[in-house]
């Protein structure tokens, strides 16, 4: 009994109980008038009406009041004495009319008694410590009357009476078996036997529940295993499967035995802790199992032949009487723990006013997102490319956004979560569909340049529509030749997916003309081997590394190796945030062939832009 869902049962069948023997029991006190043994059923019936009032009140407070879980057990125990207490009345009337000489109370008696085995039978099916022996305590004195007769007939009935007995505790125990596994199924995991999400869900509302209005705190962990999706696709899905296998029952010796594990899916894990009065003291008892969890995880596991090793990112929320939404709560633990993977995971985040603020704001953007198209707020800056003479030979597109209620917005705000949302794809279509649009008519206004960059985020390249739209656009706006001035920016984060899908959506795009750059080069993934195999055409290295060269000796090498290489992959190269003379000469001296920066220009408006390449 492990589960509200069998005590909601028990607690349903109580006015059953009452209904059944508050009507019928008058009937009896009406076959004992007439046999002229009236007082002893009225007490009897007495009995009865006291215990239906002693069930109402155990039925009322199981819905009045939110139980916690050790109330729901002292509740469990008054219930059952109450059940006990019902039956036992049963058995007396059967007793009472069956010492009479009457042998009309005679048929009553044994049929009152089997009937009220039967109710035990059904009714009780949830707890096999209720039904077993009430089925038991009503039969045996049958069983024992029969035999008592002392005739032929009566031990027949009385074997009959045995195997009655047997069957009724036979089905009941079938059907509780039953119950019992539906139950499992519905409330369980089944590749590690924790509970699942369903059961934790519900665990978690009714816990907060409890805790309303209280003074009462308790704590939710979010585990998330790091880099999980690496192991399944190299090593095949059962090895995950044993993986996380073990990392539950390392999480499960962990965890206090009262405190809930669960396994939301995937490699994501959740524990809820108990309850404290004092918040201090249930933080750190959250920081502390979660600082355990982290520590045992990481230990390495052997799984077939394999030794594995692996790390995870938790996020923790508070619980209090205090908020008692659960999903909001999921939704703080999920944001703490992403915080705690942007953090270069393996570590605990907790939740914060801070991090919530962060999150409203967030959410609001998101919201204003929405409509920023369609209220004309966006529009496209484009920051001139040089060359080493200083002649513009290329430009970058850049999104601004004005926000009636915020101003200007940057990209690095609202880019972010445009990707996060999903939003990016009508608006990276837009900025898309106006950079080619100002392309096509520079060049009709005698603006000629060799290239003309647009950022593409991971979520819009891998959209199922992206080439399609890509080439939709291209029909519509852009000549062949103007086509081959288009180079798409995408970051280094993409070569994290499956790289054979990224070529395959590189060589379609550039089957249309479109060339391949790689922004902020050197701040992410950068390995040669991915380099070698990508179709991309041209690098741009961060400005964070432009930013330090001349402070920097290592940057000046880092720079110089990118060059060489660069050279060596037949690769142009774009220098990013050139501020300085210094920092231009340094990159001029090593060749490195193109150059956008504030030293040169701001990015500008189309206007400013034309002015600024006619007056070049
Ligand atoms: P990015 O693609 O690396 O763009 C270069 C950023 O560096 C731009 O910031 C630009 O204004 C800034 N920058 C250029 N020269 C200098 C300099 O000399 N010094 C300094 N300190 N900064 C310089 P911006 O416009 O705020 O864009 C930030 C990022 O937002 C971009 O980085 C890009 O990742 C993203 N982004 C911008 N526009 C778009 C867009 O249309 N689509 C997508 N998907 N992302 C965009
Ligand atoms: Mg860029
Ligand atoms: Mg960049």
């Amino acid at each position: 009994m492990d589960n509200r869902y069998f005590y909601s049962y028990l607690h349903k069948q109580i006015p059953v109980m009452v209904m059944l023997s508050l009507f019928p029991g008058l009937g009896y006190i009406f076959l004992s008038w007439m046999h002229g043994i009236p007082l002893r059923a009225v007490v009897w019936y007495a009995g009865i009406v006291l215990v239906s009032i002693w069930g109402y009140r155990i039925y009322k407070q199981y819905i009045d009041n939110n139980l916690t879980n050790t109330q729901l057990k002292a509740w469990y125990k008054s219930l059952s004495l109450f059940y006990y207490a019902f039956f036992l009345l049963w058995l007396s009337i059967f007793l009472l009319f069956i010492t009479e000489d009457q042998y009309q109370l005679h048929y009553i008696a044994i049929f009152t008694e089997i009937g009220a085995s039967l109710v035990a039978s059904v009714l009780l099916i949830p707890d096999k410590k209720l039904f077993k022996p009430n089925v038991i305590i009503l039969m045996v004195p049958l069983i024992i009357y029969f035999f008592l007769i002392g005739e032929w007939f009566g031990y027949v009935l009385a074997i009959f009476a045995g195997v009655l007995a047997w069957v009724l505790i036979y089905a009941a125990e079938s059907s509780h078996k039953l119950l019992m596994q539906t139950n499992y199924l519905a409330n369980h995991d089944s590749l590690t036997g924790l509970k699942n999400r369903y059961f934790f869900i519900n665990y978690l509302q009714d816990m907060m529940a409890s805790l309303q209005g209280e003074k009462t705190w308790s704590y939710l962990l979010l585990i998330d295993l790091d880099h999980f999706k690496t192991i399944n696709d190299s090593l095949g899905h059962d090895i995950g499967d044993r993986l996380l296998q073990d990392v539950a029952s390392r999480i499960t010796d962990q965890k206090h035995v009262d405190s809930l594990l669960a396994r939301l899916g995937g490699d994501e894990f959740v524990v809820v802790g108990l309850e404290y009065d004092n918040k201090n003291e249930c933080m750190a008892e959250a920081q502390a199992l979660a600082d355990r969890i982290l520590l045992i995880l990481k230990e390495s596991y052997s799984v077939e032949l394999h030794q594995l090793f692996i790390s995870a990112s938790i996020g923790v929320s508070l619980v209090s009487g205090k908020n008692n939404d659960a999903s909001r709560l999921i939704k703080e633990a999920d944001i703490a723990m992403y915080e705690a993977k942007e953090k270069g995971r393996d570590g605990v985040i907790v939740f914060d006013e801070e991090m919530e603020q962060r999150v409203e704001y967030n959410l609001e953007i998101e919201q204003l997102l929405h409509f920023s198209i369609d209220k004309n707020e966006v529009s496209l800056v484009y920051q001139p490319q040089l060359n080493e003479h200083g002649k513009v030979v290329g430009a970058e597109a850049l999104v601004r956004w004005n926000n009636e209620k915020h101003g200007l917005i940057m990209p690095d705000l609202f880019i972010p979560i445009a990707e996060q949302t999903g939003s990016i794809i009508v608006l990276g279509r837009f900025i898309m569909e106006t950079a080619f649009r100002t392309l096509s008519v520079w060049e009709q206004q005698g603006i000629h340049i060799q290239q003309f960059s647009i950022n593409v985020s991971m979520r819009q390249f891998f959209y199922y529509d992206f080439v399609d739209d890509v080439r939709l656009l291209c029909k519509e706006y852009l000549t062949d030749s103007a086509r081959k001035k288009i180079v798409f920016e995408v970051t280094e984060s993409i070569v994290a997916e499956d790289i054979d899908k990224v070529i395959h959506i590189m060589e379609e795009v550039r089957d249309l003309g479109i060339r391949f750059s790689m922004d902020d080069f050197g701040t992410g993934y950068s390995s040669l081997s991915y380099l070698k195999r990508l179709p991309i055409d041209e690098i741009k290295i961060d400005r964070s590394f432009v930013s330090e060269l001349n402070k920097e000796q290592n940057d000046q090498v880092m720079v110089s190796s990118i060059l060489d290489m660069a050279k060596q992959f037949n690769l142009m190269v774009v220098a990013e945030g050139v501020e300085t003379e210094a920092q231009f000469d340094f990159l001029r001296s090593k060749q490195c062939g193109i150059y956008q920066g504030f030293y040169f220009s701001r990015p500008l408006t189309d206007a400013e832009f034309q002015d600024f390449y006619k007056s070049n």
